[in-house]
């Protein structure tokens, strides 16, 4: 017969112990961080005593507020008998520790979470270099503005470039033009859309052309502009515009 198995399961598997034991420890170690932030909360009120009346109020305010995140600003509020108003206006912005990918200058955090986020940003560039978010959060506005009108030029210059290009394809030699690249790309997509069937008989898996049946628009041709056929629909059609 077999036994239970929570009387033997000890027996059989004794890391299951080991499991139990870590279990403890986890519930052991959230107690003492619970019995912590308590502690912390208490000596925030006792800072709050302390630094009354002093001249470095603000500055122990600043600390308090951009240095331990892990401090509730409710705490802190409640602690200097300020309101998150006054807290927010007091804390002012952070410009003390991350600098600019680019030009160096510091970069300026408005709130804890705009810090956090630069925080995130610069660990996991030590990590993970190159990520745009990183990039995007460690530049300073600045040069973000600058580093999008680059972007915008250099996107002109691209478009610049493939217009020239067209204009270039409208006018080679026709038999050069069907060498090209960008013919054999318009061609394959057209081909695509017509789902590989000749589009007058409709057949499939035989030899397709790409008839154009207008020039007018060579190397910007539209799906209208061309015409896929196979050799027997192509030869008629032809023919018929011959015959005419
Ligand atoms: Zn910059
Ligand atoms: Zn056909
Ligand atoms: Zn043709």
């Amino acid at each position: 017969m077999k036994k239970p198995y929570n009387e033997i399961k000890l027996q059989i598997f004794p890391e299951i112990e080991h499991i139990i034991d870590i279990k403890r420890k986890i519930i052991t170690l959230e107690k003492i961080a619970k019995i912590a932030k308590e502690q912390l909360q208490h000596a925030v009120i006792t800072l709050g005593i302390q630094a009354d009346g002093s001249d470095y109020l603000p500055d122990v305010i600043r600390e308090l507020y951009w240095e331990y995140l892990d401090i509730n600003v409710t705490w802190i509020s409640e602690s200097f008998g300020i309101s998150l108003t006054e807290l927010r206006k007091i804390a002012g912005k952070f410009s003390d520790k991350y600098k600019c990918r680019l030009c160096g200058k510091p970069l300026i955090a408005k709130s804890r979470e705009a810090l956090r986020t630069i925080m995130i940003a610069y660990s996991r560039r030590n990590k993970e270099r190159g990520i745009d978010y990183t990039r995007a959060c460690l530049t300073c506005p600045e040069c973000q503005e600058q580093e999008e009108k680059e972007y915008e030029k250099e996107g002109a210059r691209d478009e610049e470039r493939r217009e020239n290009r067209k204009d270039e394809l409208k006018v080679m030699p026709y038999v050069q033009y069907l060498r090209s690249p960008e013919w054999k790309q318009i061609r394959n997509s057209q081909l695509a859309n017509a789902g590989h069937r000749c589009q007058v008989c409709n057949r499939n898996g035989i030899s397709l052309h790409v008839h154009h049946r207008t020039y007018e628009r060579r190397g910007r041709e539209n799906f209208k502009d061309l015409i896929v056929l196979c050799a027997e629909c192509h030869a008629l059609y032809h023919g018929k515009l011959v015959d005419k």
